[in-house]
């Protein structure tokens, strides 16, 4: 008589009626986090890529004078001939930063430069290639002008009072001069977010060190570092944490002391040496999920005193699409980030994707353009969780939905550009 295999839910199942989808995995984890508020004044040079932590109001008027948007002369409206050409005197110069004071009567005008300040009288400029010259002090002009021509007014870019940038906002090169355009030296933002990291595995061996049988090397402490300097993370490193129960335990006592977050990986999956979830259940408070998704099924979430705790899965493309799904966007929360979505396009599929229904996949791919302009997606060889060349070869992942059974070439996929991750 044979024995029946048991039927336990593994990771090779694809379809389990116990998984969260990532969208409630997602929603609980953000539920669960809130902005580490504690503003600090930064120079305005310093704020690439900080929080801002409140508006920033115009307290003028940018442009703040009435300027020339061209090279030319300044005249009013009101010399425009109505028909054939007319002429003016030219009683002086306006240069940016050295203004014509006078006011300037009818039948005159001024020669101008681009962002000096219109004379008083003027409001129009004529641009310099169209304009006739009689000597010197005179000009001839036509009536293919209107008022206002050629002038930047006023208070047209930003008005005083004005809120230029909410709260929330991640700082762009543009913003950091806007700021300073509005003569602002300082920028309230809010602090870096501290976060600790550690990588849990007795088969784990530093960069620096060879490797016996079994053995590889730490590379998702490399990864979350990057990622984790990408979005403005404070980083402490715990280093590599064998399995345990006396190294996770002081693992997590070092990881959690003065810290807003502590990011793991390894050590969460079922039947293994489970110090992760022990430990965690025993210092703070722990849930356990396994998510429909490929790579990246258990994925535990918590707290140990005042941080807030992400355990990933150990292997290393699974590490990046947990990151990115679900770390990434509460660490940005923590952080008092509130714009800026993650952006998804659709491309036509460039290879055949296999997939079975049952959990969403982020398969890893190129996307660019065919002769057309449209975008086209390619799968970036293996898609193995532990193919890391997977991720480095990639540029965006392809989500392939839950009930997906699969992609022809040609078909329409959604992709999630990696530069839209920040
Ligand atoms: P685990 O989730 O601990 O069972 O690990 C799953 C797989 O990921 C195993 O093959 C590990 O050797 C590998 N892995 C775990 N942690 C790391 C790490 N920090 N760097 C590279 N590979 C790792
Ligand atoms: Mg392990």
């Amino acid at each position: 008589m044979t024995e029946a295999i048991p039927a336990a839910p593994s990771c090779a199942d694809d379809h389990d009626p116990m998984s969260l989808t990532v969208q409630d995995a997602l929603a609980r984890i953000l539920a669960n986090v809130a902005p580490v508020c504690s503003p600090e004044p930064v120079p305005v040079a310093a704020t690439l890529g900080r929080i801002l932590a409140a508006d920033i109001v115009s307290t003028m008027n940018v442009p703040a004078h009435t300027n020339s948007a061209m090279d030319g002369y300044a005249l009013s409206g009101s010399d425009i001939p109505a028909r054939g050409t007319g002429e003016l005197e030219v009683i002086g110069t306006a240069f940016a930063g050295r203004p014509y004071l006078s006011t300037v009567a009818r039948g005159q005008c001024v020669r101008i430069m681009t962002g000096a300040p219109l004379p008083p009288g003027t409001d129009t400029v004529v641009m310099q290639e169209r304009v006739g010259q009689r000597g010197d002090r005179i000009i001839r002009i036509d009536g293919n002008l209107k008022a206002g021509d050629n002038v930047r007014q006023a208070g047209e870019d930003i008005r005083e009072g004005q809120t230029v940038l909410a709260a929330g906002r991640r700082l762009m090169p543009a913003d950091i001069g806007l700021i300073a355009s509005l003569g602002i030296a300082e920028v309230a933002v809010h602090r870096p977010l501290r976060v600790a990291i550690f990588s849990t595995g007795d088969e784990l061996r530093p960069v620096d060190e060879r490797l016996g049988p079994g053995d590889v090397h730490d590379s998702n402490r490399y990864t979350l570092r990057g990622m984790l300097q990408r979005l403005g993370a404070q980083i402490k490193d715990v280093g590599i944490v064998r399995d345990t129960p006396e190294h996770t335990r002081a693992a997590f006592q070092a990881a959690a002391a003065g810290q807003d977050a502590i990011i793991s990986s390894g050590g969460v999956s079922v039947g293994e040496a489970d110090f992760v979830k022990q430990v965690l259940s025993e210092l703070g408070h722990a849930e356990f999920w396994k998510v429909a998704m490929k790579p990246g099924r258990p994925l535990t979430f918590g707290r140990v005193r005042g941080a807030v705790f992400f355990g990933l899965p150990g292997n290393p493309v699974s590490v990046m699409v947990t990151f990115y799904q679900f770390v990434q966007p509460a660490l940005r929360r923590m952080m008092g980030e509130t714009q800026g979505g993650e952006l998804r396009l659709r491309a036509t599929s460039a290879s055949r994707l296999k997939k079975r229904p049952g959990r969403v996949e982020f398969q890893r791919g190129v996307l660019g353009q065919d002769e057309g302009g449209a975008l086209v997606v390619r799968k970036t060889g293996m898609q193995g969780s532990g193919i890391l060349t997977s991720m480095s070869h990639a540029n965006c992942f392809i989500i392939l939905p839950q009930d997906c059974a699969g992609v022809e070439i040609g078909d329409p996929v959604e992709v999630q550009p990696f530069a839209g991750l920040i």
